[in-house]
């Protein structure tokens, strides 16, 4: 099941209390204070694991408690602090505290963590409350309570649709056809390459999201060419169209070549549903072109240029977003 939206509470754990304790010792009739201060309590981190791609965890568990710091202990010694909890969320996972709808953060890379709840410090035993009139104090500290918040978790698909071909291959041409607005992406703070997306009206009432996906060049996946900065962009859509030029000689071999890059990258993404679109039909005959793909393949020829097919190419990514939405709830 596919699940993008999930609010969860954290708590991290509070300090442990410090101790009240005196030296005893054989002919010592009087010790000094000695109670160690508590350990300080467990924080709940959130780390990016690009393992994981759904919140469907998040739905059978809803509460994360880090635990408390141990309490002080006679003859000085401190209490010890609780481990950390780490809790995993896939890339592209916006974090909001839920009371104040203020977004924490966006986890949009590899490896990224964030303190979303610090542990409470621990208390101060005895030992630390002697001042020079006061040789023999029974003061201490309760543990500070961890931090605790209301948040939430948003699985950001960034586009319904990604477009994906070589350069020149006329994705963004083809984009700029059918699309009727460009949205704004400065909600998408990526470091570099940033995909132009478009909002494609289908009907009357409903309208998707496709992305054009700057090139794909041979040896991406290794971190060639533009590396894998925008090969994230394509695992946050929810299916892909394949563009290849119709006066490609060996379109098929074409093809293969990107499926077999992205697959490199991540076998995610080749699972997603897909077409294949032969851009620029008004230069050859593309009938000959769809010949060359398996019988099984999607081929739809396009031009930008006179139009053809446009129409077609929106109904077949509806068609797809639809299959995709599908296969996320299974
Ligand atoms: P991208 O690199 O995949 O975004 O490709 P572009 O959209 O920038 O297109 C590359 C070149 O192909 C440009 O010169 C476009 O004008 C041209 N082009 C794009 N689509 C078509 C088409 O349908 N027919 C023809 N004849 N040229 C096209
Ligand atoms: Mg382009």
């Amino acid at each position: 099941m596919f699940i993008d939206y999930v609010k969860i509470f954290v708590k991290a754990g509070q300090g442990g209390s410090g101790c009240v304790s005196f030296r005893r010792e054989k002919f010592v009739s009087k010790g000094g204070p000695d109670g160690g201060d508590g350990g300080r309590g467990g924080s709940i981190y959130l780390i990016t694991d690009s393992n994981l791609h759904t919140l469907v965890d998040f739905k059978y568990r809803r509460h994360y408690h880090a635990k408390r710091g141990q309490h002080g202990l006679g003859s000085g010694k401190h209490g010890k602090g609780a481990p950390d909890t780490i809790i995993k969320v896939p890339l592209g996972t916006l974090v909001r505290n839920t009371d104040t709808d203020e977004i924490l953060y966006d986890m949009v890379e590899i490896d990224q963590k964030f303190e979303v709840a610090k542990g409470g410090r621990g208390g101060r035993g005895n030992a630390r409350f002697v001042t020079a009139t006061n040789r023999s104090p029974r003061d201490w500290e309760v543990g500070r309570p961890g931090v605790e918040q209301n948040i939430s978790l948003e699985l950001k698909i960034i586009a319904d649709i990604g477009l994906v071909g070589f350069p020149n291959a006329g994705k963004s041409t083809l984009l700029s056809r059918i699309s009727a607005a460009h949205p704004k992406i400065a909600d998408y703070p990526f470091t570099t390459l940033k995909p132009n997306l478009g909002i494609v009206k289908y009907h009357d009432f409903q309208s998707f999201v496709v992305a054009d996906i700057p090139g794909l060049i041979e040896g991406s996946h290794e971190g060639k060419g533009l590396g894998h900065q925008f090969l994230k962009h394509i695992e946050r859509t929810r299916a892909l169209a394949f563009l290849i030029e119709s006066t490609d000689e060996n379109p098929h071999e074409s093809f293969k070549i990107l499926y077999k890059e992205l697959g490199q990258f991540s076998k995610k993404l080749t699972k997603k549903p897909y077409i294949i679109v032969l851009s620029k039909a008004d230069l050859s005959d593309p009938s000959e072109q769809e010949k060359k793909f398996n019988n099984n393949e999607i081929v739809i020829p396009v031009s930008s240029v006179t139009g053809e097919n446009l129409q077609k190419v929106i109904d077949h990514f509806y068609e797809l977003i639809q299959k995709a939405k599908d296969s996320e709830k299974e």
